[in-house]
């Protein structure tokens, strides 16, 4: 089913993501998670792609073992390192496979990357110019209520954004955030500039310490003095840091639906029990 279709026909969705594996031998692992996370019904899982397209390989694979599940899949794409007959290939695939929603993203800067002057793609809005095109693709694109980490000032990446919403976008995904106020405020700003698409709201359960920092270097993102107190406390102590991630996440879910936000992404890194966890924490929540 289209995620477009499932956003407008359920009250509230709560979606999990997965990443494939980097080499095939790895494959059954990765469809063991997903039998697990299946489970827990999520609205739908989305496959998260390659920056270089290393993972283009594992798209339909996944994509069809996710649907085994009954569940709808998301693909993620990403176009920067690609070529145009590259892409085009892979959307011939999707669309021979029935996959029908793609998450179109530019893809970060690998590190040593030099754009060279017969470089195709530059940013997201022209895969999702392609896309569109074909018009059959359900086409999601990514948003961040932090600003992207390239950006300027918020401004700047606020109107970046509508452009590529207008470019054929149905939904956006946000970036991960931990302080609900700042996603308040990004939805704010979104309606003033007219990007009228959902946004579904990206959460991040933190389970260890070590994550966290990468996670925050990778993403810009900032931290409330509530989660550092976590931190501090919880950091050095695994099981309680998982245990302490997980409330932290399912409260911020909490809180996102109290306040009207009804679509919500868990960022859930291949772990069946983490996800399993939250929903269990919700599970009144989001059937009420
Ligand atoms: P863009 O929309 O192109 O934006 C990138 C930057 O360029 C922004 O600063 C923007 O303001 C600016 N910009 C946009 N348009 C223009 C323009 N016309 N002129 C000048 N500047 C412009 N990465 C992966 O490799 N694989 C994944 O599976 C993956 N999944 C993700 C899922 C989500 C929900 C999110 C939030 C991110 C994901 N990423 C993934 C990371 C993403 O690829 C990076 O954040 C990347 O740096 C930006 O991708 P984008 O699609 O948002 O790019």
């Amino acid at each position: 089913m289209k995620i477009n279709e499932i956003l407008k026909n359920k009250k509230v969705t709560v979606s999990f993501e997965v990443f494939p594996p980097k080499e095939w031998a790895k494959l059954a692992d990765t469809k063991k998670v997903i039998s697990e996370m299946v489970k827990d019904k999520p609205s739908f899982m989305s496959v998260t792609y390659g920056a270089s397209g290393t993972a283009s390989g594992y798209a339909t694979e996944i994509a069809n073992a996710i649907r085994k599940g009954g569940i709808s899949p998301l693909s993620h794409l990403t176009c920067l390192t690609s070529t145009k007959e590259k892409i085009d290939s892979v959307l011939d695939g999707f669309e021979k496979n029935g996959i029908e929603n793609i998450l179109a993203l530019r893809g970060d800067i690998p590190k040593d990357f030099v754009m060279s002057e017969n470089q195709y793609y530059h940013n997201a809005y022209e895969l999702v110019t392609e896309i569109k095109a074909r018009g059959n693709f359900c086409i999601g694109g990514a948003c961040y209520p932090e600003t992207h980490p390239e950006s300027h000032n918020r401004v700047e990446d606020i109107a970046h954004l509508k452009e590529k919403v207008d470019c054929g976008l149905d939904f956006l995904t946000s970036q991960m955030f931990f302080d609900n106020g700042v996603f308040y405020d990004f939805l704010e700003m979104c309606a003033i500039k007219g990007i009228n698409v959902p946004v579904i709201a990206g959460i991040m359960p933190i389970t260890n310490a070590k994550m966290i920092r990468r996670s925050v270097e990778l993403s810009n993102c900032s931290l409330p003095k509530k989660f550092e107190k976590i931190m501090e406390r919880f950091g050095e102590n695994p099981d309680a840091m998982k245990q302490a991630g997980i409330i932290y996440a399912t409260e911020q879910i909490i809180d996102l639906m109290a306040n009207g936000v009804n679509n919500i992404h868990i960022y859930t890194m291949n772990k069946p029990d983490v996800a399993h966890n939250i929903m269990k924490g919700l599970s009144a929540i989001i059937n009420e």
